[in-house]
């Protein structure tokens, strides 16, 4: 691993490997996986992670966002994208850039035909997203005559999947309801089967459905966290490598005599002599103030140091007392010796919260296999 000499999230290609290898052992033969790759590839770096993936064998991608797919485009990247979440605006752009949008509602299939039709296309693919209990997208069964209708007076588009989204696969109280999602999924999916004289491809799983609900892999399965090695469950978490290690290094020491204060609001005061290390990180780059105040800590050589005070926009502090290490030397914020999912609940949030969070303004180096 090279060393650090600014704040530097890096990203292991060699970790992406190995998770999509362990997801794709779990996938019955000829199941497809959608590589989601939104929000810069969980924090990390898209167009590098989907070139991997592409060369791993993933031949379809999703982002939330038009401007995702794309940027995507712009770097190279020529497998399928669908974009999970766009909007009526976006449709010039998304056809001009080869994407293929998700229908989730009336208004947005009425006007995607209208620009497809306008723009004199034939069978342009567009992807069904159908509501089965999130409440979040998606059309519900009484909708569907609609889509029906809409569907049957225009060829300038074609249904290549359908597909719906899990509230709860990683949790294993709420069964039942997944369940009842699947039992909705099929149901709604036959209507359409039976409405439309070809089979569009099919898929609901997300991450944590690959490990809980090999029945419901379908055509396809869209992992997202997993690929970037988190896997919402402790024993899942173990067989697979997050992909990102947030580095820093100690910009400047302190030593604090007793009664001085640290930082903003005066929110850390000495009651020993303490030694201090201000880092080249702050909320700005997605470490919030929720991990101030000892509630979080960095690792230097593979001991702990506690946030002191109030994290900074640009900086924060940590008690080094008893440390040996010196200006310039590295720390860790999240990965190796601290499992972002640990660093990320010490901030009451999850790790697909922390991961994206962390600001553009962080560089990104690729380690290559
Ligand atoms: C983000 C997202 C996914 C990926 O979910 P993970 O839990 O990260 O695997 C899949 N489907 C949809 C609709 C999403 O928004």
């Amino acid at each position: 691993m090279p060393s650090v000499h600014e704040t530097t999230l890096e990203i292991d290609l060699g970790a992406l490997t190995h998770n999509y290898k362990y997801l794709s052992s779990k996938l019955a033969k000829g199941v497809k996986l959608m590589g989601v790759v939104k929000a810069f590839g969980y924090g990390s770096e898209s167009a590098e992670i989907a070139k991997k993936l592409s060369e791993l064998g993933v031949s379809y991608f999703a982002v939330a966002y038009t401007k995702e797919g794309v940027a995507l485009r712009d770097a190279g990247i020529t497998e399928p994208i669908l974009v999970l979440h766009p909007q009526s605006i976006n449709f010039e752009e998304i056809i001009e850039s080869c994407l293929e949008p998700s229908i989730y509602s009336e208004f947005v299939l009425r006007e995607f035909i209208k620009t497809a039709e306008k723009l004199g296309l034939k069978n342009y693919p567009i992807h069904l997203k159908l509501n089965t209990g999130l409440n979040r997208l998606g059309f519900i069964d009484p909708e569907l005559n609609t889509v029906f209708d809409y569907l049957g007076k225009s060829d300038a588009v074609k249904v290549r999947s359908i597909f719906s989204h899990l509230a709860a696969s990683e949790d294993w109280r709420e069964r039942e309801f997944t369940l009842q999602q699947l039992g909705k999924f099929r149901k709604m999916v036959f209507r359409l089967f039976e409405n439309l004289n070809y089979k569009p491809f099919l898929h609901i799983s997300n991450t944590s459905a690959v490990i809980n609900y090999p029945e419901a892999a379908f055509d396809m399965v869209r992992c997202g966290i997993g690929l970037y090695g988190f896997g919402n469950d402790e024993k899942i978490n173990e067989k697979l490598k997050p992909i990102g290690t947030l580095k820093t290094i100690i910009s400047q020491i302190h030593e604090i005599a007793i009664g001085e204060s640290v930082g903003y609001n005066r929110a850390f005061t000495a009651t020993k002599k303490t030694m201090t290390a201000t880092l080249p990180i702050g909320h700005a780059d997605g470490i919030n103030r929720q991990y101030g105040n000892g509630r979080a800590g960095v690792f230097i050589k593979d001991q702990y140091a506690p946030i002191i005070g109030n994290v900074c926009m640009d900086m924060l502090m940590i008690d080094i007392t008893g440390i040996d290490c010196k200006e310039g030397d590295e720390v860790i914020i999240f990965g190796g010796p601290q499992h972002a999912t640990v660093f990320a609940a010490k901030g009451n949030t999850i790790s697909y919260e922390l991961i994206t969070g962390i600001s553009q303004r962080v560089k990104r180096v690729i380690i290559e296999e």
